[in-house]
C-alpha cells in the first residue's frame, strides 16, 4: 500500500516534466551531416555579453572590384535615377601617385538621395568586368553623402573617338595647372542605366559599404590618349574580387 502511494506521487511529478519534453527522435542518418554543419554555425553565431571583445567582426567579404554576371543581376524595385550636377570647373588634377586624381564638386543625386562630389580618378585597364570583359579605362566619381556614405559611379571608357574632358583633365596634369573649366559631360553616357551593388573603396583601406553604380553605357577614348594615360600607370587595377552571397541589381532607363 505505502508503495504504491510513493510510485503514484513520483509518477504525478514525473508527468508533467515529460509531458513538456519533446519526444527524443532518432535522428535519420541523411540528417548527421546537416547537424554537424548548423552546431558550426550556433557556434559562429554565439556571443556573450559579458565577453564583447571575443565578438567577432566579419569583414571583407564586400570587396571591390568584382566581375559583374549580366545574366545574375536583379530588376531594381526603386526607380533609381541618377542625376548628375558636377561642376566643370575643377579646382585640382594631379598624379597623386595611385592614379590620376581630380578635385570636383558639384551633386549627384542618386535615388532620390544627395550626394557630393569629393573627386574623379581612373583605373587601367578597367577594374570592374562585364561577363569577364574588361574595358581599357574605367573612371571613378566618388561622391559622399551628409552623413558619410560613400557612392561611387563607374564609368567604363572604350577605344573610339577622342574624348574632350578627358584630354583636358590630361592637359591639366602635364601643365600642372590648379583651377580649369572641363567639359566633364563628356565622361558621361547620356543613357545612365547602371548595374549597383555594395562593395568597397579599391584601394587601402578597402573600407566596405560603398555604393556602387557602375554605367553600363561606355564613352569614347582614342588609343593615343589611353597610351597618354599608359605613361603614368599601365596597370593600376585591383584583381577582381569574389561575389559572396551580394546581390547585384540594374537600372535601366
Ligand atoms: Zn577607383
Amino acid at each position: 500500500m505505502k508503495k504504491k502511494l510513493l510510485i503514484s506521487v513520483l509518477l504525478s511529478l514525473l508527468i508533467p516534466v515529460t509531458a513538456c519534453t519533446p519526444k527524443k527522435q532518432s535522428e535519420p542518418v541523411e540528417n548527421v551531416l546537416h547537424t554537424q554543419e548548423s552546431s558550426q554555425k550556433k557556434e559562429e553565431s554565439h556571443f556573450e555579453y559579458d565577453d564583447q571583445k571575443s565578438w567577432k567582426q566579419v569583414s571583407g567579404k564586400m570587396q571591390s572590384p568584382i566581375d559583374i554576371p549580366s545574366s545574375l543581376v536583379e530588376k531594381m524595385a526603386d526607380g533609381g535615377a541618377i542625376q548628375l550636377d558636377y561642376s566643370r570647373k575643377i579646382s585640382e588634377a594631379k598624379n597623386n601617385g595611385h592614379s590620376i586624381q581630380v578635385t570636383d564638386s558639384g551633386t549627384a543625386t542618386i535615388n532620390h538621395r544627395r550626394f557630393a562630389l569629393t573627386q574623379f580618378h581612373f583605373h587601367a585597364q578597367s577594374e570592374h568586368t562585364i561577363d569577364g570583359k574588361y574595358y581599357p579605362l574605367e573612371a571613378h566619381f566618388v561622391n559622399q553623402a551628409q552623413d558619410g556614405r560613400l557612392a561611387v559611379i563607374g564609368v567604363f571608357f572604350t577605344e573610339g573617338a577622342e574624348n574632350k574632358g578627358f584630354q583636358e583633365v590630361l592637359g591639366d596634369v602635364s601643365d600642372g595647372k590648379k583651377t580649369e573649366i572641363i567639359d566633364i559631360e563628356s565622361m558621361f553616357p547620356e543613357n545612365k542605366s547602371y548595374y549597383h551593388y555594395l562593395g568597397s573603396l579599391t584601394t587601402p583601406p578597402l573600407t566596405e559599404n560603398v555604393e556602387w553604380y557602375i554605367l553600363k553605357t561606355p564613352v569614347d577614348v582614342s588609343k593615343k590618349q589611353i597610351e597618354m594615360f599608359e605613361e603614368y600607370y599601365e596597370h593600376n587595377n585591383r584583381n577582381s574580387q569574389s561575389l559572396n552571397d551580394r546581390v547585384i541589381l540594374e537600372h535601366d532607363e
